[in-house]
C-alpha cells in the first residue's frame, strides 16, 4: 500500500504544526496517520487514493456517514451563500433549539455552543455558579474535552492536574471516582458533600474503550447528588443522539439530570457544543442570569442548519433502524469471532458504538483501569496496522470508541468482519 503523499504530507505538517497536528489523538497512527482526500457514504478515500471503510466517522459526528443526503446539503450550501454569520440572532438557532426541547425531555432551555470542550466548561461554571459551590465529582477515564476543571488525575484524596500547564490548585475542586463504584461516590459525599456542585458523567465511557454502567448506577448517582443538593450533569457529547436515538442515552436510562451537555452529532459534522437542561437553571447563564457565557461564533448558522436537518432526516427516515441493526449485526459477528479466536478479548458497545477491547480475562471492564490494563499496546502497535492493511480504518487507539453511520452497509460490516477474522 502506497503511502508517499500522507508521508510527505505529514512531514510538511511537523514543520509548521506541533506533532503534526490539530488534535492530539490523531498522531497516535505510528508511524504516521493517513491524510484523507475525501469521504464517500461509509467510506474515506486517503491521499494516495486508497479507499477504506470508515469507523471513525470524525471520532463521532458524523451519523448520516460522509455524503450528506440532498435536504441536509442544501440548506448547509443555502446559509452559507447567504454569508455565514453575523452577530445577531437568526430564526434557525431557535429552530434547532425548539427541536432538541421537543424530543429531549429533561432540557427546557438549550445554549449553543462551539465544541464539547466548551460545553463542559460553561456547564461546569454553570453548575458552580446556580449551587454556590466549588467541587465537581467525574469519573477516572471519562472525558470532557480539553478543559482545566476535568484534565484531571489520580483519585479524590489525590487529585491532580493530567496535564502540564494546569495550577494545583484547580484540580483541588476535582475529584476523580471510578466509574460504577457507589461507594466512592457515598464516601467522597460524606467528605465533602455541601461542598459539591455537581457529579459530571458520560453514561456510557465513550472515550475510555466503551465502558457500561451496571444496573442502577445512575439512579444511584441522581438519588445520592438530590439528597445533597447537587446537580448531576450528564456529558452526551458522544451519546447525545446515538444511544437511545432522539431522546439520547438519558431516555434509554430513564434518568432526568439536570443539565445536559452536547456536542458532535447535534451540529451535524461542524464545529457545536450546547449546555441544556431545567429552565431554571440554564437561565442562570448571561443575560438571563449572572455565570457569564458568551461566544462569537456560537448558534453559528451554517452548523445550526447542519444540526438540524440532519437531526430532521434522522426523525423522518430509517436512521436509527439502520444504524443500530448494523450495529447489532456488527457486534453478534465480532462475538462470534472473539469467542473463537481470542476469548479473553471483550466486544463492547450499544446502537451505533462498538470496540473490542483487548481485556486479558473475557471480563467485561466496569471502569477505567480494566480498560487500561487490557492489551493497549498490541491494539495501537500491531492490530491497527493489520486492519489498515486490509481496508478498514478503526480509532487511532484502543481507548476511542467507534461508529456506525447511515452510510454504511451490509457489505462494509461483513468486509470489517472478515478482516478481524484476520487480525485477530
Ligand atoms: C468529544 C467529547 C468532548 C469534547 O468535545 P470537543 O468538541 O472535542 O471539544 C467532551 N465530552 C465527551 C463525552 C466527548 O466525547
Amino acid at each position: 500500500m502506497n503511502d508517499d503523499n500522507s508521508r510527505e504530507l505529514y512531514d510538511r505538517a511537523l514543520s509548521v504544526m506541533p506533532g503534526g497536528v490539530n488534535s492530539a489523538v490523531r498522531a497516535a497512527i505510528e508511524p504516521y496517520p493517513f491524510f484523507v482526500r475525501k469521504g464517500d457514504a461509509g467510506h474515506v478515500i486517503d491521499a494516495d487514493g486508497t479507499r477504506y471503510v470508515d469507523w471513525v466517522m470524525g471520532l463521532g459526528p458524523l451519523l448520516l456517514g460522509h455524503d450528506l443526503p440532498e435536504p441536509v446539503q442544501a440548506r448547509i450550501q443555502q446559509k452559507a451563500s447567504e454569508g455565514p454569520m453575523y452577530g445577531t440572532p437568526t430564526e434557525i438557532e431557535v429552530d434547532l433549539a425548539e427541536f432538541v426541547v421537543r424530543h429531549v425531555p429533561s432540557v427546557e432551555k438549550i445554549r449553543f455552543v462551539n465544541s464539547g470542550t466548551e460545553a463542559t466548561t460553561s456547564a461546569v461554571r454553570l453548575a458552580r455558579g446556580y449551587t454556590g459551590r466549588n467541587k465537581i465529582v467525574v469519573n477516572q477515564g471519562g472525558y470532557h474535552g480539553a478543559q482545566e476543571s476535568t484534565l484531571v488525575e489520580g483519585d479524590a484524596e489525590n487529585p491532580r492536574p493530567s496535564s502540564a500547564g494546569i495550577p494545583q490548585s484547580f484540580s483541588e475542586h476535582t475529584l476523580p471516582v471510578p466509574f460504577n463504584d457507589e461507594e466512592a461516590v457515598r464516601e467522597v459525599f460524606a467528605e465533602h458533600g455541601d461542598d459539591i456542585a455537581a457529579v459530571l458523567t458520560e453514561p456510557i465511557l465513550g472515550n475510555y474503550g466503551i465502558v457500561h454502567p451496571e444496573e442502577g448506577y445512575h439512579e444511584f448517582l441522581r438519588d445520592i447528588t438530590e439528597e445533597h443538593d447537587s446537580l448531576l450533569i450528564f456529558d452526551e457529547v458522544i451519546t447525545g443522539f446515538r444511544v437511545g436515538g432522539l431522546g439520547c442515552a438519558q431516555s434509554e436510562f430513564g434518568i432526568t439530570p439536570d443539565i445536559t451537555t452536547f456536542g458532535k452529532i447535534v451540529g451535524g459534522g461542524f464545529p457545536v457544543g450546547a449546555i441544556g437542561g431545567r429552565a431554571e437553571i440554564i437561565e442562570n447563564f448571561t443575560p438571563s442570569g449572572d455565570v457569564f457565557q458568551a461566544g462569537t461564533f456560537s448558534g453559528h448558522p451554517v452548523t445550526m442548519a447542519a444540526g438540524l436537518e440532519t437531526l430532521k432526516f434522522a426523525a423522518e427516515n430509517d436512521v436509527y433502524e439502520h444504524v443500530n441493526g448494523l450495529g447489532d449485526r456488527l457486534r453478534e459477528g465480532l462475538e462470534e469471532i472473539v469467542a473463537d479466536q481470542a476469548p479473553e478479548y471483550t466486544v463492547a458497545g450499544t446502537d451505533s458504538m462498538f470496540k473490542v477491547i483487548f481485556t486479558r480475562d473475557g471480563e467485561a471492564p466496569t471502569n477505567a483501569a480494566d480498560v487500561k490494563n487490557a492489551e493497549t499496546d498490541r491494539w495501537r502497535r500491531v492490530f491497527w496496522g493489520q486492519m489498515k492493511a486490509q481496508g478498514v480504518f478503526l480509532s487511532q487507539n484502543q481507548f476511542e470508541c467507534q461508529f456506525v453511520s447511515y452510510g454504511h452497509t451490509e457489505e462494509d460490516v461483513d468486509r470489517t468482519l472478515e478482516a478481524y477474522k484476520h487480525a485477530l
